[in-house]
C-alpha cells in the first residue's frame, strides 16, 4: 500500500529542491499532500500535477530567519516555529509520515512530528558545512533535531551526507538518494523548434554558452561573464532570477557586463520554465558555482539535453560529472580556466559531441526518475513499517 505522506517545504518559488519535490509528490499524489509555508508558482505547478496543496503561511519572524539574525530574532522565530508546527501537526493527523523538503521546513516538521506523534523524514539538499543562509546556531539546532527527532535523513548526494555527518549528524540516520530527472521533455524537441528559438533569442549561428541557475553570488554567474570577456564572439544565456532576495547581485551582473563591454553578448532571460528547449539552443552548458554545490540538477539536465557540460569541481558535482569523459571540470571561480575550456569545446565540435553523448548515457543510467522514486519509496516505507511495528 502506498504510504500517506505530508510533504512540507518553505518555498513558494521553484528552486531545485522544489522541482525535485514536484516529481516526488506527483508520484504520491493520490495518498499525499504538500504543505507550503509560502504561496507562489510552486503551488500552481503542484496543482497542475494533481497534488493536493495547502498553504500554512510562515509568520515574518520565521520566513525572515537568516544568518545575520541575532538572538532576539531567533527567540521570536522559535515562538513562530512552534505556532507553525502546531498547524503542520494538525494537518499531519491523516498521514503516516511528515517529509520535510527544506531546512526551515525540517525544523518546523521535527517539532510538528513530536506534537502529532508522527515520524519525520528530512530530505536534505544543503551542504551543512557550508555557510548558507543559516548561522552556526541554526545548523546546530537542525542537527540536534535530526539526531533526536528524525527517523531518516535522505541526502541528495554523498557530499551532502558527508557534510551532515561532519557537522555531528548521526551516520546511521542518513541514506543517499540522488536526484533523478525525467528525460522525456529533453527528447521530444525538434530541430525546427530549436532553430526558431535560436532566431528568437538572437543567437542563430552564433556560439552560445548557457548558465541555468538562480542568480546568487554563490552560483557564480559573474565567473561566466569574466570568462566571456576573454572570448570573442561568444554569447551567453543567463537563465534564472534572484529567487531568494539576491536582487543586488542580479543588478551587479548587468553592471559587470557593461564594465566588461559584453552587454550585447549577454542575454538575461529571467526565470524560465522551458529549460529543455533553452539548453538545446546552447553549445555548452556551464555551471559556475564558487562554493560547493550540494547536487547540481542543471548538470544532469545539460547531459540529458545532449550538451557538453563544464562544471565547478566541488561537492556533489563530482558524483555527476566524470572529468574528461562525461563533461569537463574546472576549479571553482577560475574564469581563465573556464574560458579555455569553452574555447576548446567551441573549436572542437567532435570532442564536444563525444562528451555530450557520454554525458547523456551517464545521465540516463545514473539519474533516472525511477531510481529517485524507488529510493524515496524504500526509505519512506522502511520508516512507516518501523513506526507501525512500534
Ligand atoms: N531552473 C528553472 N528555471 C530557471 C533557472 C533554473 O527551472 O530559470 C531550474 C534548473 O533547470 C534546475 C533547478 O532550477 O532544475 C536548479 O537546480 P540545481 O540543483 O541546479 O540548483 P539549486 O537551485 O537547487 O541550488
Amino acid at each position: 500500500m502506498k504510504p500517506r505522506i505530508l510533504f512540507t517545504d518553505q518555498a513558494g518559488v521553484l528552486g531545485g529542491g522544489e522541482l525535485s519535490l514536484l516529481d516526488i509528490a506527483s508520484h504520491f499524489a493520490d495518498t499525499s499532500r504538500v504543505v507550503l509555508f509560502a504561496d507562489g508558482l510552486f503551488r500552481e505547478r503542484l496543482e497542475q500535477r494533481g497534488v493536493p496543496v495547502s498553504i500554512c503561511a510562515a509568520p515574518a519572524e520565521v520566513s525572515g530567519v537568516s544568518r545575520a539574525g541575532g538572538l532576539t530574532k531567533d527567540i521570536k522565530a522559535a515562538v513562530g516555529v512552534i505556532g507553525l508546527a502546531r498547524e503542520v501537526a494538525r494537518a499531519a493527523r491523516d498521514y503516516d509520515v511528515i517529509y520535510a523538503n527544506s531546512q526551515k521546513a525540517f525544523i518546523v516538521s521535527a517539532v510538528a512530528g513530536k506534537f502529532a506523534c508522527k515520524p519525520v523524514i528530512w530530505h536534505l539538499r544543503d551542504l551543512l558545512d557550508q555557510q548558507g543562509e543559516f548561522s552556526r546556531l541554526h545548523r546546530l539546532v537542525a542537527i540536534r533535531l535530526a539526531n533526536h527527532l528524525c527517523a531518516r535523513v535522505i541526502a541528495n548526494s554523498r557530499a551532502t551526507a558527508d557534510a551532515f555527518v561532519a557537522c555531528g549528524g548521526r551516520p546511521d540516520r542518513v541514506r543517499v538518494v540522488h536526484n533523478g530527472i525525467d528525460p522525456a521533455p529533453f527528447q521530444r524537441l525538434t530541430a525546427e523548434e530549436i532553430g526558431a528559438l535560436r532566431q528568437q533569442l538572437g543567437v542563430a549561428g552564433v556560439p552560445t554558452v548557457g548558465v541555468f541557475s538562480r542568480l546568487a553570488p554563490w552560483k557564480g554567474q559573474h565567473v561566466l561573464l569574466e570568462a566571456l570577456s576573454q572570448l570573442s564572439g561568444v554569447h551567453a544565456l543567463l537563465v534564472g532570477d534572484a529567487l531568494f532576495g539576491e536582487q543586488g547581485y542580479a543588478e551587479g551582473l548587468r553592471e559587470l557586463a557593461a564594465q566588461l563591454g559584453i552587454t550585447e553578448r549577454v542575454h538575461f532571460l529571467g526565470f524560465r520554465q522551458d529549460i529543455p528547449q533553452l539548453m538545446s539552443v546552447v553549445d555548452v552548458v556551464a555551471h559556475t558555482s564558487v562554493t560547493p554545490e550540494p547536487f547540481g540538477r542543471v548538470l544532469v539536465e545539460g547531459m540529458l539535453a545532449r550538451r557538453p557540460v563544464v562544471a565547478a569541481r566541488a561537492g556533489g558535482v563530482l558524483e555527476i560529472v566524470e572529468d574528461g569523459v562525461t563533461g569537463v571540470l574546472v576549479a571553482p571561480g577560475d574564469a581563465r580556466a573556464l574560458a579555455a575550456v569553452l574555447r576548446d569545446l567551441i573549436a572542437n565540435p567532435d570532442k564536444a559531441r563525444a562528451l555530450a553523448e557520454a554525458g547523456y548515457a551517464a545521465a540516463i543510467r545514473q539519474f533516472s526518475i525511477e531510481a529517485l522514486l524507488r529510493g524515496v519509496t524504500e526509505q519512506v516505507s522502511e520508516v512507516v513499517v518501523r513506526t507501525q511495528r512500534g
